[in-house]
């Protein structure tokens, strides 16, 4: 009989000793417990159903050629094809890798949606490659996994580092392999070759609309709110120009550069255009630069972490000083940390219902592409609305009903309905 064998500590694969896995089979665990499931279930949900490292050779603009590690990992399809972002970030690893791909079956899961759950990236500087060197990167990369993607198997979508272009040479290379225009490989594409409109600001007017849900329940009023932003990248500025249409008050942002901060509120649009033109907030004027993390700490009535994970811990969560805490970020609160938050009185969004505008429209995007047919903006935005205020509203009533914090909760939503659905469809054996 076969036996699964660890691999070894230090050996790069050990994704099950990585920090950014244990947190999140912490909280899957918390949540497992909640739902008395069944540990057989627990045994396969536990582990993704498939990892794939490769070798992405890149030529860089001096002739040179670089060696870069992608990673693509599939957790588990029972809802529907995997689908997830992909990640250029240096500190990508197999575990963090791993942890996401598990969170995107929750979120799938949570929102309701005919989709299961992956993740990918490359250990890689986004920002010091050229045009052409993130080109050559993301064609070869897209080469090496692309035996494992497809429309019904494996749909990417853009995360830290990536974007809509990315998305394109992503779409470029698989349909080029492939021998036919397959836009729906990817999602988050440009709207000129089959991308949706609202997919680009999806992530951050999902987490606007998530915090005025729960806004509406601690009797917290958006126009006039202080708002604090932790990554300034898609996420973060569409969050602050739709935090500002409301008449919020967004007092400080942060990206790589450092945190900027104007208590009378910075000039969003200024700020976003500034980002957009020069890839960081670096000289921007019109704020006191401090220390990025710092931000994290002002007090404020909403603060959105939207840049990496694990930012809020055991060390720093007494000091945070919010209402609403909104997680645009994947995973950027610890396991340890939320007991101290939730003493506070702060109240949570979890990452997998305050995010989930990306994915929601990247499965409209899906949908869109595999019928031809192109839905008017403003029904987009209603369906995402109604499909949020759905993941929300299941989460917080989980949470009343068996006396959970809302991130159990969240959690436990979705882990019930892969559970329901791995029961239906049996263990092929
Ligand atoms: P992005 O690459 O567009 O932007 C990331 C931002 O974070 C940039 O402003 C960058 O400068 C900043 N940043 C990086 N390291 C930082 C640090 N140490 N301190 C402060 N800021 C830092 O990425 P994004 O797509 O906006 O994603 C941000 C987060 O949201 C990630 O955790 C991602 O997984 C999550 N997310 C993104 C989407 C999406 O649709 N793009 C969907 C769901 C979740």
């Amino acid at each position: 009989m076969s036996k699964f064998v660890a691999p070894p500590p230090g050996s790069g694969l050990d994704f099950e000793s990585s920090p950014a896995y244990q947190r999140v089979i912490q909280n899957f665990e918390a949540a497992a417990a909640v739902l008395n499931l069944d540990p057989n279930t627990a045994a396969r949900l536990r582990r993704p159903e498939r990892i794939v490292i490769v070798s992405v050779p890149t030529r860089m603009d001096d002739g040179s050629v670089k060696v870069f590690t992608g990673y693509r990992v599939q957790h588990n399809d029972s809802l529907g094809p995997y689908k997830g972002g992909i990640r250029y970030h240096p500190e990508v690893d197999v575990g963090e890798v791993c942890a996401l791909a598990m969170q995107m079956t929750w979120k799938c899961a949570v929102m309701g949606l005919p989709l299961g759950g992956a993740k990918g990236g490359v250990r890689v500087a986004p920002l010091r490659l050229s045009y052409g060197e993130a080109q050559n990167l993301t064609r070869r990369y897209t080469a090496e996994i692309s035996n494992i993607i497809g429309p019904e198997v494996d749909i990417p979508a853009p995360d830290m580092g990536t974007n809509e272009r990315t998305m394109a040479w992503i779409m470029d290379t698989y349909s080029a392999r492939v021998g036919k225009f397959c836009p729906e490989v990817v999602t988050g594409k440009p709207v000129d070759v089959g991308g949706s409109v609202l997919r680009a600001e999806a992530t951050g007017h999902g987490l606007v609309y998530t915090t005025t849900y729960a806004a509406e329940e601690i009797g917290l009023k958006l126009e006039g709110a202080s708002v604090v932003l932790h990554g300034f990248g898609n996420v973060g500025t569409h969050a602050a120009l739709a935090f500002s249409r409301r008449g919020a008050r967004v007092i400080a942002v942060a990206d790589v550069s450092g945190g900027y901060v104007n208590e009378k509120g910075i000039d969003v649009r200024k700020f976003v255009d500034y980002a957009s033109k020069n890839r960081t907030l670096e000289g921007v004027d019109g704020a006191d630069k401090v220390e990025g993390d710092s931000v994290l700490t002002i007090p404020c009535d909403v603060l959105a972490p939207a840049a990496t994970g694990h930012v809020i811990t055991v060390e720093n969560a007494a000091k945070i000083r919010c209402k609403v805490l909104a997680e645009g970020a994947n995973g950027p609160t610890m396991p340890d940390a939320d007991p101290i938050l939730e003493r506070n009185g702060v109240t949570i969004i979890p990452d997998i219902v305050c995010n989930a505008g990306g994915v929601t429209v990247s499965y409209f995007e899906w949908v869109q592409g595999g019928m031809n047919f192109f839905w008017r903006e403003d029904e987009i935005d209603s369906r995402l609305q109604q499909l949020l205020r759905g993941g929300y509203e299941r989460s917080r009533e989980f949470a009343r009903r068996h006396k959970t914090p809302i991130r159990t909760a969240a959690l436990a939503v979705g882990i019930e309905r892969v559970d329901r659905t791995m029961r239906l469809r049996g263990l092929y054996a």
